[in-house]
């Protein structure tokens, strides 16, 4: 048996009810893990909403690190103790779980639990950003939105080590502060400053090549007014709500843009790509050049809590559920 954050009925946060559960023995292919650390995603979010369906019920959560306990058949390389981390698929929220052995990567002695969890989604996120949907120049000038998020801190480094230079939206003074800390060189208070008029004063009103939005329905239309012609619009998350349709002559109108919608599993769905994208992210940790600022920790069994302070926007940089 194991304890599990468990969703029987979409809706808000106190939906997540900590139950004790059944783990299993792992089926071919698969290991059981204890957890020791959790991550928390803004997916938790849809999937608890119901914006992203699931069958109920179900135990949200695609991040966490942990020990692998029990390995089941036709699994090649994996044994009982070794230390793993991993990034999907949904059933993390745990003190224990089961899940495919190709799923899993080893973090390296460096990066502990914590860390690990806190960074696998959000940090292959960025390496698929700026690495693979496009790639990051040194010297241009980039717009990010919710630049001291989970994924915003680590993209605000990551390009910043690329060479690029970052402007980057936030909603507070504090988060500004942080978010310049973080190789953002320009934070605009979007709550507060009209953010294309900034980007345009910025850029002598030429606008960047590439914005990444993960804000979407309060953001996405404006943000094509800050790309430059034949500019790209990465549009990776909806954190203030669900973008509404659009007609695609727009991008003609507002001077042949791109625009992409990527989603990481597509992107880490074959094992090399996982691979080679778990590697960029632990080896640019390794580096020093981006470092994992976990703003706050919550006890798994009150991850409640931790989607209210998310959906509130009172959470900086990545956040982890602590297991035991
Ligand atoms: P964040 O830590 O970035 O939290 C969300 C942030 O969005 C808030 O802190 C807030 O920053 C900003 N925000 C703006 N408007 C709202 C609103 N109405 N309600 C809540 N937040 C708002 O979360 P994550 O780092 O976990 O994820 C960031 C985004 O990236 C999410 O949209 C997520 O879905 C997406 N994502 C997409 C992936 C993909 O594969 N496509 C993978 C991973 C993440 P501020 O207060 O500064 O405005």
């Amino acid at each position: 048996m194991t304890h599990a954050i468990r969703v029987h009925q979409p809706g808000g946060p106190g939906q997540m009810r900590w139950e004790e559960c059944a783990v299993g023995d792992p089926g071919p292919g698969e290991v059981r893990i204890r957890q020791t650390a959790v991550g928390l995603n803004f997916i938790d979010v849809y999937h608890r909403t119901g914006l992203y369906p699931q069958p109920l019920p179900f135990t949200p959560g695609v991040e966490g690190a942990g020990i692998v306990d029990l390995v089941g058949p036709d699994v090649a390389g994996l044994e009982a103790g070794d230390r793993v981390a991993y990034a999907g698929p949904i059933g993390g929220y745990a003190e224990s779980r089961l899940i495919a052995a190709d799923r899993l990567v080893v973090p390296p002695a460096e990066i502990t639990d914590q860390q690990a969890a806190a960074m696998m989604l959000q940090g292959m996120t960025v390496d698929m950003l700026l690495n693979r949907v496009r790639t990051t120049k040194a010297g241009e000038t980039i717009l990010v939105h919710a630049a001291a998020g989970g994924v915003g801190l680590i993209l605000c480094q990551w390009a910043a080590a690329l060479g690029a230079t970052v402007i980057g939206t936030v909603s507070t003074e504090e988060k500004a502060e942080l978010a310049r800390a973080n190789g953002c060189r320009h934070p605009i208070l979007y709550t507060n400053e009209d953010f294309v008029e900034r980007v345009r004063e910025l850029t002598d009103g030429k606008g960047v090549p590439v914005v990444y939005d993960s804000v979407g329905k309060d953001t996405f239309l404006r943000s094509f007014d800050c790309l430059s012609p034949r500019g790209l619009m990465v549009s990776f998350g909806q954190s203030s709500g669900a973008i509404e349709p659009f007609a695609p002559g727009l991008l003609a109108q507002k001077g042949s843009l791109f625009l992409t919608r990527p989603t990481l599993f597509t992107y880490i769905e074959e094992r090399s790509e996982l691979q080679h994208s778990a590697r960029a992210l632990f080896d640019i940790v390794r580096s020093g050049r981006v470092k994992i600022d976990i703003g706050q920790r919550f006890a798994l069994a009150c991850a409640a809590d931790a989607h209210r302070a998310l959906e509130a926007r009172r959470t900086i940089g990545s956040t982890v559920l602590t297991v035991g």
